[in-house]
């Protein structure tokens, strides 16, 4: 009757709540079995009194209800879910009549929920809760305590044992853990209802394991159990599921994690006070290359603006910070050093925890749940490379993110960002000092100090690597991530005046389509010949100490064949140069040069790419999906919300990939460029390589791998295996 009132005739089932309360509290009772026939007659009309329409006829109520489920099928709400989970509409739904039983007439009778393994932890135990003369809503409620499935045992061992007995049935039948409800009727049990159990990750991975090992059911399907993006709880720690929370606000989840910290609102307040051992959370409206010494000392990072892909979400993914960004619920103050949301304020020194898995901003301290894979974590990544075709790298920068990525799995490095290796303070000087350079000469000068860190950290990420591939890629900076901005770093570069015109000059209106990537080593070629010999020498240098170097040499941010014609044989100029130099051959070193796809006019033109001589290609996806959309990829946190809550997009692009506009653009570039080679290596490093349903799609169309950021590897592991496996299925 009530889903009659609430669902079909729209009446708010709150009402129905208050009547009923305000009833037991005119009887002075607590529990509604405590009411008299006499008492629910009365409480009846007082429900009829909320809508004058409601029809007293059972079988009409029945009628009105069933149409109201067929009708629910086609609600948008239904659709959008339909769609984002691959059901057709045409399988229509189904609708079950049970005739009511009591579990609240007398003390012969309960109800209860039950999951057939823990549903926490996964261990093969009956897990429940009962209720002695009650109706199920009471066990949910929190009115009364339920009692544990254990006490039945000895209250009523025969239905127990029924239940028991039904619980090897259910599982069997189902070959899952499965979530049941029951009620007991003057001592009968009915089974009510049935369906798959919601679990924690490690549960899902516990139960998988147990039930390959029991032979409930196939290694394949063990993998195909576990979801994907769950398995962050082994990487990172979490937010304990138990602890009570304050949400705040909520941003995107940039990077996964949990952390707790003091808020500080610049970076050198960030690595100070963290030196001081206090644990801090940096908030800022957004980051620039400026941010990183305070970035790396972080508990956890909070921005404003920016997207899954700006200079924030990107940085700390790499690091393995947990990072909230666009977080447009709150408002930051740098220099008043506030934090605004709502009509509250949040100043320096308050705390805040961040989850960076769900996007949640906490107010003050919450309890984590600390990290750990466990061998069952350890045994599913197994059988994901066991079915895999695509082959998971890493995006690295430095030989400590490398160490990390190899630990977890990464066949080598799809990505490394040469210009992130400038971010140390030491460093960054001496690399805006070769940004502001306004002579050839100048510019030389600073390029062999660059040489040197260059060198040394290829050197590393080639040891770490040994006998993997490391692709480099050579400078992207867009520009505005490494203008100095504040008098301190201006100091550090020269006369604050004059290095402030300088600036001014190499200001872009917008520099994500200005001089950056490729643009940069036509425009000053020495830069790429720089970049080309600290790379080879590095290689020669790790294979002299007896490491297998794959040298790959990336050229960012292509638009047409003649830029390949023009930087390719720069780079291969030099290569050679420097085997010879060296004393060694390329079958010792043997390096490649490609390029990366990120721009639509290079798909488009996929096959002129192709035949310029580049020997693999790697799509940029963070930057190909900006350009196919026009979406300023620090910008987008202004929009993208509002798309997605209105349903004009279905999910945020620069998370999973657009399959329909810019995953065309991949199969439209392997069906141009394959022809002209068929031996291309064709791979993503954009950060969907380590979304589950774009490595599902980067599967089907046959690229040859993804790389992600290092902490991502092994959930596109498992998305890579499960991909291979429901391809197979579908053939
Ligand atoms: C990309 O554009 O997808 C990419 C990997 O490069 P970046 O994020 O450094 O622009
Ligand atoms: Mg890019």
């Amino acid at each position: 009757m009530a889903l009659v009132f609430t669902v079909v005739m729209g009446v708010d089932g709150e009402l129905f709540e208050h009547a009923l309360t305000d009833l037991k509290t005119l009887k002075g009772v607590k529990l509604d079995v405590e009411l008299t026939a006499e008492d629910l007659k009365e409480l009846v009309s007082k429900f009829k009194d909320l809508n004058p329409n409601i029809p007293s006829d059972p079988y009409i109520q029945l009628e009105m209800a069933i149409k109201a489920v067929f009708q629910s099928w086609h609600n948008p709400r239904a659709a959008r879910y339909r769609q984002y989970n691959g059901i057709s509409a045409g399988s229509g739904t189904a609708v079950n009549i049970q005739s009511m039983v009591f579990g609240n007439k007398n003390e012969e009778c309960g109800t209860g929920v039950a999951f057939t393994r823990n549903p926490a932890n996964g261990d093969n135990v009956f897990f429940g809760e009962f209720l002695i003369n009650a109706q199920g809503e009471d066990v949910v409620a929190g009115i009364r305590t339920p009692e544990s499935l254990d006490n039945m045992k000895s209250h009523w061992p025969t239905i127990y044992e029924q239940l028991a007995n039904i619980r090897t049935l259910l599982e069997n039948e189902y070959r899952d853990m499965q979530d049941i409800e029951f009620t007991i009727e003057d001592g009968k049990l009915f089974m009510l209802q049935t369906r798959s159990g919601k679990r924690t990750a490690k549960a899902s991975v516990k139960v998988a394991v147990d039930m390959v090992n029991e032979g409930m059911i196939s290694e394949q399907e063990g993998l195909l159990r576990v979801k994907p993006e769950m398995m962050d709880f082994f990487l990172h720690p979490s937010i304990d599921p138990q602890a009570d929370k304050t949400v705040i606000a909520k941003g995107l989840p940039a990077s996964p994690g949990a952390a707790t910290g003091m808020i500080v609102f610049n970076s050198d307040d960030a690595e100070e006070t963290a030196m001081n051992g206090i644990p801090v959370i940096l908030v800022r409206r957004d980051t620039t290359a400026e941010d990183i010494h305070g970035m790396k000392a972080s508990e956890g990072i909070l921005t404003q603006l920016g997207g899954m892909t700006s200079h924030a979400a990107v940085v700390a993914r790499g690091m393995g910070t947990t990072c909230v960004a666009g977080c447009d619920g709150i408002k930051v103050d740098t220099e008043k050093e506030t934090l605004k949301y709502g009509d509250n304020v949040l100043k320096r020194g308050d705390i805040i925890t961040l989850d960076g898995t769900t996007g949640e901003v906490i107010l003050g301290e919450v309890k984590l749940a600390e990290a750990g894979g466990d061998e069952d974590f350890q045994t599913v990544l197994g059988w994901a490379d066991k079915y895999r075709t695509l082959k998971v790298k890493a995006n690295a920068d430095t030989p400590h993110d490398a160490s990390i990525a190899r630990a977890l799995g990464a066949e080598g490095i799809g990505l490394c960002r040469t210009e992130h290796m400038f971010f140390d303070p030491e460093r960054i000087t001496e690399m805006r000092k070769m940004v502001l350079a306004d002579t050839y000469d100048k510019r030389e000068l600073q390029l062999s100090k660059l040489f040197k860190f260059q060198k040394e950290d290829m050197v590393g990420l080639f040891t770490e690597m040994d006998g993997l591939p490391v692709t480099i890629r050579l400078l992207d900076p867009p520009l505005h991530e490494f203008l100095p901005h504040d008098d301190n770093a201006c100091e550090l570069l020269g006369n604050i005046a004059e290095v402030r015109k300088r600036c001014e000059e190499l200001q872009e209106v917008n520099p994500m389509m200005g001089f950056r990537g490729c643009r940069l080593s036509v425009v000053y070629p020495e830069i790429t010949v720089m970049q080309a010999k600290a790379i080879m020498t590095a290689a020669c240098e790790a294979t002299k100490k007896g490491y297998t170097t794959m040298p790959e040499i990336m050229i960012p941010v292509v638009s047409t064949d003649r830029e390949i014609s023009y930087i390719l044989p720069i780079i291969e100029n030099i290569a050679n140069q420097v085997l010879e130099e060296e004393g060694m051959t390329i079958e010792q070193v043997p390096y490649k040069i490609g390029t990366m796809m990120e721009l639509p006019r290079a798909c488009l033109r996929a096959d002129d790419i192709a035949r310029a001589g580049v020997s693999f290609m790697s799509f940029g996806t963070n930057d190909l999906t900006q350009s196919t959309f026009g979406f300023s990829r620090d910008d987008m946190g202004k929009f993208v919300p509002s798309y997605l809550s209105k349903g004009v997009l279905e999910v945020d692009p620069f998370v999973t990939i657009d399959q329909r506009g810019v995953g065309q653009l991949i199969q439209m570039t392997l069906e141009k460029a394959l022809p002209v080679n068929p031996n291309l290596n064709i791979g993503i490093c954009g950060e969907h390589g380590g979304d589950p349903k774009s490595v599902e799609f980067f599967h089907k169309l046959g690229l040859d791998y993804v790389s992600c950021s290092p902490y991502r590897v092994p959930i596109a592991r498992i998305a890579a295996g499960q991909a291979a496996i429901k391809s197979k299925k579908e053939e």
